[in-house]
């Protein structure tokens, strides 16, 4: 799957950029409970680009293979 945000990282956190648009999500409160930052951050992106650009390149063509995403 090609990636559809480049990823950094700074001092505060995890920057992740939209490759569509300018749009940046950046996670820089540690949650234990959701993972990781990154993992944080890629499902704000996930979510963004399935909001803001109508892709969800995990529901296709496995529409119903949902347990994937809990290889994040
Ligand atoms: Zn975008």
């Amino acid at each position: 799957m090609t990636p559809m945000y480049t990823i950094s990282k700074d001092s505060e956190g995890v920057i992740l950029t939209c490759q569509d648009c300018p749009h940046i999500e950046r996670v820089n409160v540690f949650h234990s409970s959701l993972g990781s930052q990154r993992t944080q951050a890629a499902l704000a992106m996930f979510e963004h680009n399935r909001t803001a650009h109508h892709k969800d390149p995990m529901l296709a063509p496995l529409t119903k293979n949902y347990g994937r995403m809990e290889q994040w």
